[in-house]
């Protein structure tokens, strides 16, 4: 009765044939009636119990299947995504759908002298100030935008709109956490924005890096926009 609808449904179904029966033996008078249900509401019931397991193991695997594949997706420490959505969100060859008509760029950013706040501090706490990092840019990015763990203490954005937005985004994410308590010791961080230009992505990630060097070899804590 049902196996496909949720347990609920069934049940629902059960007793209203069991009533719908109750009240056509009080006209008809069913030779069998008290058989029935001595064989009938036994069997529901085995049924029900038979269903709900399947339907709780079905759950449960269902449930573990996302998680792995959540897992799959995002790196543990931050929640950001991990490397591997490059190739969820990509074609096979990396390139990109422009995620809207105003097209699609590349902020990368890494933390400024990020290897003193481990030596000074221990690596625990390094994790804290990576975590706080995350917070901050996820409560600044658009709910579109992409934001990825790309190593160590290095994130990628892939934001959509103009690149001068990108640009703005990225000064107000590095004000952000300038001015921001993590509840270590204060942190900068260095940006490179790039557009992405279509095809393999490669090539416009290595544009953000580049402005991301020259943001790192001009004194740090500051955005770089990629120039071609
Ligand atoms: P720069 O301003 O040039 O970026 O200097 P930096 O010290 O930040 O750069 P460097 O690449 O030399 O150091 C990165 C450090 O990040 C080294 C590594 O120990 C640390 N790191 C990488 N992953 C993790 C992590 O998951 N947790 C912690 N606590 N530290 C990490
Ligand atoms: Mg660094
Ligand atoms: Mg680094």
């Amino acid at each position: 009765m049902g196996i496909a609808a949720p347990i609920e449904y069934t049940i629902i179904a059960q007793v209203l044939l069991f009533v719908d029966i109750i009240i056509a033996n009080t006209f008809l008078h069913y030779p069998d009636f008290s058989q029935f249900f001595m064989l009938g509401v036994p069997l529901a019931v085995g049924t029900d119990l038979f269903l709900m397991g399947v339907e709780r193991s079905y759950i449960d695997q269902y449930v573990i299947k996302r998680q792995l594949e959540e897992n799959a997706y995002r790196d543990q420490l931050t929640g950001a995504y991990n490397r591997n959505i490059l190739s969820k969100i990509s074609k096979p060859d990396t390139s990109f759908d422009l995620f809207d008509s105003d097209g699609l760029n590349i902020i990368l950013m890494d933390i400024d002298f990020f290897k003193k706040v481990n030596d000074t501090y221990g690596h625990d706490k390094g994790d804290v100030v990576l975590q706080s990092v995350a917070t901050t840019v996820n409560s600044l990015i658009a709910p579109s935008d992409i934001f990825i763990r790309w190593g160590g203490e290095e994130f990628i954005i892939f934001t959509s709109g103009s690149k001068e937005n990108a640009a703005v985004l990225a000064e107000k994410i590095r004000s952000a956490v300038e001015t921001g308590d993590n509840g270590v010791c204060p942190i900068t961080i260095s940006l490179g924005v790039a557009q992405y230009l279509g095809g393999p992505s490669n090539p416009s990630i290595m544009h953000a890096d580049k402005a991301l060097y020259t943001a790192k070899t001009t004194g740090r804590n500051k955005v770089v926009e990629y120039e071609s």
